[in-house]
């Protein structure tokens, strides 16, 4: 079966609304408008927004993962 990176996601005005003062969970920043982001799992419940280039991108769950999480526990 052939995977699929999903779309990468931009942040917008309403999503910076939205968790804009929680930030980043892999770096703790706070995001910027047009920051690429993934829905990431990592030592969090569920999935967050992670910047981008803090993800790794697992083919065999098809999911995002943060990268140090995924590095530390699932390599
Ligand atoms: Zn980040």
């Amino acid at each position: 079966m052939e995977t699929h990176r999903r779309p990468k996601i931009l942040i917008d005005l309403e999503k910076l609304n939205t968790f804009g003062t929680e930030g980043c969970p892999a770096c703790g920043r706070i995001f910027e408008l047009g920051e690429a982001v993934v829905l990431a799992c990592g030592n969090w419940e569920g999935q967050k927004y992670v910047h981008e280039d803090e993800a790794t991108f697992d083919k065999d769950t098809n999911s995002y993962y943060d990268r140090r999480y995924y590095n530390d526990t699932l390599r």
